[in-house]
């Protein structure tokens, strides 16, 4: 298909009003044509006295493609520091009369075309020193979603034409300031340094513009340059929308400014470091400190019979998985954990994933599309938010166990295909989803039930099994995911199921396809911490008693708190006084973390309190004691 250059050129008595060009196709040449003139005969410079279009043919195999030069923007105060922003620019370039350059502009203001200045002798090297060169035969390449094609764009003619220039033989920059009374913004571009727009070049209410392309080689190809400019036809590519160019200098601005925010707003987060393995003491900053706020609720990652056999396994197994489990990194290890899990959850199939999150994530994700409908508790964990969002389905959410509003969403959320997934335990909460409920509701709309089993694996049951055991086994959800992080002390999330639902989740879950396995080692740990606790129910049943113990002395001293899974919340409400709770308390030598938006609510701050089945009873008591000294210190009540 041919293309053709279209020009348009309005003038009233000499004097140029508006000019403009592009290369189409055939198909186009009348409705541009019809838009050229329509600019030209209605500007608001005057009414011209003459409208020049021409209409070329170009030959396809002339065409030079160019990618459009990469934009930045320099703000300046004044146009003193703009044309300081141009000396710059000359330096870059190694030239060493950069002022004596600068001073040409003012020679450029009358011409409607460039100098041509050879940057060694400061020779003008253009023919016609009154028209100067000019640039043409050029377009930006128009796509779907780029430039507009009505109306004049400055800034994606002045991305073309600069970017030309600067491929120009011979050409090492330009510099450009429009004549446009109104238009300040002038700039300066090279092939090397790209296109750099200087937001004042000249006053307010100046007519003073024009242009000067550099120079440097042998005045023998000095016709080859001006030819190039003047006769290449060159199509730019990639010419970004005008807010591209918007974006500030400095690309990390946005980082110190949120940084700044958070820290502003208490919501800043930092690390803490632990000189020790994970128990109920840690050793931290050289001194011991009762920790309350670990995961590892039933202390397994420091239970000596599951270091024991990870180590065997390292030995045997070293210390990678080599691949992803459809690869290479599937070993007897990794199925002897899967099957342990699907056991310990009476499913008859699990698959274990690298974390908790991805688990979640993968998972969703691979069951739930577009069409979708998933019904979410408002409290959900970030993961399960973040699965729910990736899968791209309709996403309701619904109050807070809230089986009532549940039934209502789904029935006028009508869907073909849809989830319910939710906590079994609300990880900042530390309460228990009415399951029975759940999967009632689930079974009767035909939807897919899910639950998040994190902190209620190892915690709720008699047995530690979770929720389903907490409820005696009246009901069993379609899709139980937990992790291997928490109350079995190791890493690693998992998903149990029937074996169709193991079976799809293997071949779509992404986040378990594309992710090298874990090693044999940490699926060892949780292996045998698993075994620990099926032999050991009273490290569970230890755990009740904590949570019983703490809560009632609690009580006893007035503050009404109550709890039957190892998370117990205290509300605090205001950010900065939760920090400042928890950093009393850390002082005193207990670890509690105050947790803060966006982990809960704003305003809803809350020291989450973490019990651990191997706390002994007077630590819990001088553990109260002091929480009960802080809060009244700070005026909560409970
Ligand atoms: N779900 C819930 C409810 C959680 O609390 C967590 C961990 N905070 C996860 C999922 C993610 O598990 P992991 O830490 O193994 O990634």
């Amino acid at each position: 298909m041919s293309l053709y250059s279209i020009k348009m050129r309005a003038s009233q008595k000499n004097k140029h009003i508006s000019g403009s060009e592009k290369i189409i196709s055939y198909d186009h040449i009348g409705s541009y044509a019809n838009q050229l003139m329509q600019r030209g005969l209605n500007h608001p410079k005057g009414s011209p006295d003459l409208l020049n279009i021409k209409i070329e043919k170009i030959e396809n195999n002339n065409i030079l493609y160019l990618d459009a030069l990469p934009v930045c923007t320099i703000e300046v105060d004044n146009y003193r520091m703009g044309i300081e922003e141009i000396r710059k620019f000359l330096n870059s370039l190694n030239l060493e009369n950069a002022d004596k350059i600068v001073n040409f502009l003012s020679k450029t203001y009358s011409m409607r075309g460039a100098i041509l200045l050879d940057v060694d002798t400061l020779e003008r090297l253009e023919p016609d020193r009154e028209r100067g060169i000019r640039a043409t035969y050029m377009d930006a390449e128009r796509t779907n979603n780029n430039v507009s094609v009505n109306g004049k764009n400055h800034y994606a003619e002045a991305i073309v034409l600069a970017t030309k220039v600067a491929y120009a033989p011979n050409i090492i920059g330009e510099i450009c300031i429009s004549d446009d009374p109104d238009y300040v913004t002038g700039y300066v571009a090279s092939k090397s340094s790209g296109y750099k727009r200087i937001t004042k070049m000249k006053e307010q209410g100046s007519e003073n513009g024009g242009r000067i392309f550099l120079y440097q080689g042998s005045k023998n190809d000095v016709a080859e340059t001006i030819s190039f400019l003047e006769k290449q036809p060159v199509i730019v590519r990639n010419v970004q929308p005008l807010y591209m160019d918007k974006r500030p200098t400095d690309k990390f601005k946005f980082i110190g400014d949120e940084l700044i925010d958070m820290r502003q707003n208490n919501l800043y987060r930092s690390m803490k470091t632990i000189q020790s393995g994970q128990s109920s003491t840690v050793i931290y900053n050289g001194r011991e400190m009762l920790m309350m706020a670990s995961n590892d609720y039933l202390d397994m990652s420091s239970v000596d019979e599951v270091k024991k056999y990870a180590a065997s396994v390292l030995e045997k197994y070293g210390t990678g998985s080599g691949g992803s489990r459809l690869t290479t990194g599937n070993t007897v290890i990794h199925e002897m954990l899967e099957n342990k899990i699907a056991e310990f959850k009476n499913t008859e199939s699990a698959l274990v994933f690298n974390t908790g999150y991805i688990a979640n994530l993968a998972t969703i994700s691979s069951l739930m599309g577009k069409n979708d409908v998933i019904f979410s508790d408002e409290l959900n964990h970030a993961s399960i938010i973040d699965g729910c969002r990736l899968s791209g389905a309709k996403i309701v959410v619904y109050r807070h166990n809230d089986m009532e509003d549940l039934e209502r969403k789904i029935t006028v959320n009508p869907c073909r295909k849809g989830l319910i997934v939710s906590d079994a335990v609300f990880s900042m909460d530390g309460d228990i989803l009415n399951l029975p409920e759940f999967v009632r509701i689930a079974d009767k709309y035909n939807l897919l039930s899910m639950i998040d089993e994190a902190h209620s694996t190892g915690v709720i049951g008699r047995t530690g099994r979770g929720i389903v055991e907490y409820y005696n086994y009246i009901c069993e959800p379609d899709i139980i995911m937990g992790t291997l992080s928490k109350a079995v002390g190791s890493e690693g999330g998992f998903v149990c199921g029937k074996n169709k639902l193991i079976e799809y989740l293997k071949n779509k879950a992404r986040g378990f396809i594309f992710s090298t396995s874990l090693s044999p080692v940490t699926m060892a740990t949780s292996l045998k911490s698993f075994e620990v606790i099926e032999k050991n129910p009273e490290l569970v049943t230890a755990l009740h008693d904590n949570v019983r113990f703490f809560c009632e002395y609690m009580k006893q001293k007035g503050f009404n708190i109550h709890s039957e899974t190892a998370i117990i919340p205290i509300i605090i409400g205001d950010e900065k006084k939760a920090m400042e709770i928890s950093e009393w308390l850390f002082e005193q030598g207990y670890f509690i973390s105050a947790i803060r938006y966006p982990t809960v609510k704003k305003q809803s701050a809350r020291l989450r309190i973490a019990l651990m089945a191997t706390h002994t009873p007077e630590q819990l008591k001088e553990a109260a004691d002091s929480i009960i000294n802080i809060l009244r210190q700070k005026e909560v009540f409970i």
